[in-house]
């Protein structure tokens, strides 16, 4: 059983998107660092988990227009890149927060 965040907050100045899990832990996951790990189909391949996406071609004003709970597994965002089809589930935003590079 993973942890589920308790709040979900988008720090649009910051770039930074706050998660306050069940246990306590605060994680701060940066935009660019999120949409760089983006878990869909077409920048990482299903298979061999490989990424297609280059995070150089992440545009730097990068910002989050939209945020879809989806069922109580994961949440949905939508990017101002036109991007939306990535479902980060609480499991993978736990994994990005502890290999988040200092
Ligand atoms: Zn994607």
């Amino acid at each position: 059983m993973s942890d589920t965040p308790t709040n979900i907050r988008a720090h649009q100045g910051e770039q930074t998107l706050e998660l306050i899990w069940d246990s306590g832990v605060v994680s701060r996951l940066p935009y660019r660092y999120l949409r760089a790990e983006c878990p869909c189909a077409s920048c990482r391949n299903e298979w061999t988990g490989e990424r297609i996406l280059d995070p150089e071609t992440v545009r730097a004003d990068l910002m989050i227009e939209g945020m879809e709970p989806i069922g109580n597994y994961a949440v949905r965002i939508g990017w101002n890149d036109g991007h939306s089809s990535g479902l980060y589930t609480w499991e993978t935003l736990q994994r990005l927060a502890q290999d988040r590079p200092a």
